[in-house]
């Protein structure tokens, strides 16, 4: 296969060099669609969620329009509340017992202006003491993949121009404390948890949603498939079109699949550039 100069550098990126060499008969085509910067855009909801994409199986509260909530929830504080006071919130939280090992609660990090919201499971050690999500190994090679598809969680790219809002990335955990020694998360702290994800997603309102691995997609789908039957397809989420795809930590286990995620972000990225799901080829967004 040839590759153009731009996508060599984009592979290069992705893996040739740092995520190991994926066998060239299981890369993807390139990419139809130009992987330039787009300038800025006004900050809308999706124009296209038509639906051939696949519904979560227990929509949450808050994917419905606030008018229509109970009263009881759509007067619940944390229905009400700005980044600031969810910032306090979650680092005073007491809901579940991880409160009593933590250093300190994770919330989130990066532009509250992304039009990305990327999703993984929990804080680690590094986390834990930085106060910041994905500074550890994983957080690497993540800044890697998202520097793959011309996306960053910082204001500015690595060459100094200013990053536009359609390619940041705001980073955040389905568990926001650390699971002691790094175990998996539990059903109850994943659910406790939830609310303030589920806030971060009414507050950013993300045009595309990265669901890593199978705690964000219990949290965000309800769902307990495994991550190879739900990737490489559009899910929804409190109205967002949502794309599952591998953690980082596991494809530092399993670089045989990181060729995998390289087309689920390059489907996210279409998503994120505005292409219409239900039009798309070969049955990729349908359920
Ligand atoms: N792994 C995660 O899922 N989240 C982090 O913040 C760090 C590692």
């Amino acid at each position: 296969m040839t590759w153009t100069p731009r996508q060599r550098a984009m592979l290069a990126e992705m893996g040739l060099s740092t995520w190991g060499t994926p066998a060239p008969c299981v890369l993807p085509t390139p990419p139809t669609a130009p992987l330039v910067t787009p300038p800025a855009q006004p900050k809308t909801r999706p124009a296209q969620q038509k639906v051939s994409l696949v519904q979560p199986t227990a929509p949450s509260a808050s994917s419905v329009p606030s008018a229509a909530l109970p009263i009881a929830q759509r007067e619940s504080p944390l229905h009400q509340v700005d980044w600031a006071e969810l910032q306090a919130m979650v680092s005073t939280c007491q809901a579940c017992a991880l409160c009593k090992t933590r250093t300190q609660s994770v919330v989130g990090g990066g532009s509250v202006r992304a039009h990305w919201l990327v999703v993984g499971e929990g804080p680690g050690e590094q986390e834990d003491l930085q106060g910041e999500p994905f500074v550890g190994k994983s957080g690497q090679l993540l800044d890697n993949m998202l520097r793959a598809i011309g996306c960053t969680r910082h204001d500015t790219f690595s060459d100094g121009r200013e990053a536009p809002p359609s390619h940041q990335v705001y980073l955040a955990n389905a568990v926001k404390c650390r699971p002691p020694g790094n175990r998996n998360p539990l059903p109850d702290e994943l659910q406790k948890c939830q609310p303030y994800l589920q806030r971060q997603i009414e507050l950013l309102q993300p045009r595309i949603i990265v669901a890593m691995g199978r705690f964000a997609v219990q949290s965000l789908l309800h769902s307990t498939e495994p991550i190879g039957r739900l990737r490489n397809r559009v899910h929804l989420c409190q109205g967002v079109p949502l794309v599952v795809t591998y953690h980082p930590a596991y494809l530092l286990r399993s670089p045989q699949d990181k060729a995998k995620a390289w087309v689920d972000l390059r489907l996210a990225l279409r998503i994120a550039q505005g292409e219409d799901p239900s039009g798309a080829p070969n049955g990729l967004f349908s359920g």
